[in-house]
């Protein structure tokens, strides 16, 4: 049953549709009860048939809209029809503001705010109100025990006994609150749900323009980024930035492992080597790498001394050497390192420059080393 109504409401491709055709079914069920209210009420014939005839209409339009997919002409339909005829009628009718109908005019305002939109909301929801103002006021005059200005009477207008007032204001306002609290709910929630969706959406895009599609490290644009919040959170908290190295690596032939094993599997050894460079990458020590270009990777991280930082990608070189492929044994690759630091007076991109040059160094000085300086 539930799997039934959630594929029934999926039919509906708007959110818009989803709510009108929500509105519908729980409007239409209001009238129906609020119709069998009225009868057992038994304030009039016609105000039991008018009951009745609009709970036929609602039937009618789920038919419309459901049935015959006459989306536009059954909202409109319902807007119009509703407030600026039955409602001011059986407000008339149904014991004028003596009874629960106002209520429900609050809810037929409410439903053309909900359902109708642009220049058609505004035309609706003005000329519903006017009418219905007028139905009060007519109503009004019409009362007894009141300095009517005429003399308007009807005896369409049923004189209600305290029960029957009490009765119907409780009646109305329940199903009136049901209405007006479940479709607020729903469009609550489906609002909701969409923003959530959105910001699903925007953070999957923004991870997305971070990283790099092959290897899943961060881009060059992000190392850039790294170290402006770098900078900022160190003039947030009045430091210096500390000494800190970077080591650009570069892999030695990798023309010649494309040309032989193919870019397929010069791709999965990119691959190979970003994962080996993550796991050595501590985010939480405030360490990134990053894949700067093709076959060229940066590494920016903190070490106690010069010492320690050669040693550390040194190290680093020595487990490269060692990535195994299980499709080709003899394929193996080495990398060749450019290793500056960069103290706080150096500028960044002058720091990263001095990796490149020393970078140029190793791949001069035989290929599979590291340059400090
Ligand atoms: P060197 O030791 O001087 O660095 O030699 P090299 O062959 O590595 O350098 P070169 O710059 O001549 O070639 C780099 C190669 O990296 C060429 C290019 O096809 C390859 N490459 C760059 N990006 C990718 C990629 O995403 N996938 C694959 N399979 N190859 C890539
Ligand atoms: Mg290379
Ligand atoms: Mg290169």
């Amino acid at each position: 049953m539930k799997k039934k109504f959630i594929k029934f409401m999926e039919q509906m491709d708007t959110l818009e549709e989803r709510i009108f055709g929500f509105i519908l079914i729980v409007g239409t069920l209001v009238v129906i009860v609020s119709a069998f209210v009225t009868m057992m009420e038994n304030l009039s014939l016609f105000a039991t048939l008018l009951s009745f005839i609009i709970a036929g209409l609602f039937l009618f339009i789920l038919y419309l809209n459901f049935v015959m997919k006459k989306k536009k002409l059954s909202r409109l339909l319902i807007a119009y029809v509703l407030n600026c005829i039955f409602m001011p009628v059986t407000f008339y009718s149904c014991g004028g503001i003596d009874s629960g109908m106002p209520l429900y005019m609050i809810a037929g305002i409410f439903m053309i705010i909900v359902i109708l939109d642009g220049k058609e909301r505004l035309i609706c929801g003005i000329i519903s109100v006017v009418v219905e103002v007028c139905a009060i006021g007519i109503s009004y005059n019409s009362m007894d025990g009141h300095k009517a200005k005429t003399d308007l009477k009807t005896p369409l207008l049923p004189k209600l006994t305290l029960e029957a007032r009490i009765t119907d204001m409780v009646f109305s306002f329940l199903l009136v609150a049901v209405f007006m609290g479940f479709t607020t709910y729903l469009i609550l929630n489906a609002y909701q749900k969409e923003r959530i969706e959105k910001k699903k959406i925007y953070d999957q895009m923004m991870e997305m323009s971070r990283r790099d599609a092959l290897t899943g490290l961060f881009n060059r644009r992000e190392l850039y980024n790294f170290y402006e919040n770098m900078k900022e959170s160190d003039s947030k908290s009045n430091a210096k930035i500390n000494t800190f190295y970077i080591a650009m690596m570069d892999i030695d032939f990798f023309k010649s492992v494309n040309d032989t094993y193919g870019h397929v599997m010069g791709d999965k050894v990119l691959i190979k080597l970003a994962k080996l460079l993550q796991d050595n990458c501590n985010d939480e020590d405030n360490e990134i790498v990053v894949r700067y270009g093709g076959e060229e990777f940066v590494m920016v991280f903190g070490a106690d001394s010069d010492k320690a930082a050669f040693e550390r990608i040194d190290n680093l070189r020595e487990t490269v050497e060692k990535i195994k492929c299980s499709e080709h044994h003899d394929l193996s690759i080495t990398i060749s390192c450019g290793l500056s630091n960069k103290n706080e007076n150096d500028d960044f991109e002058e720091a990263l420059d001095r990796a490149d040059e020393l970078l140029y160094m190793a791949k001069n000085g035989g290929r599979n080393m590291v340059c400090n300086g």
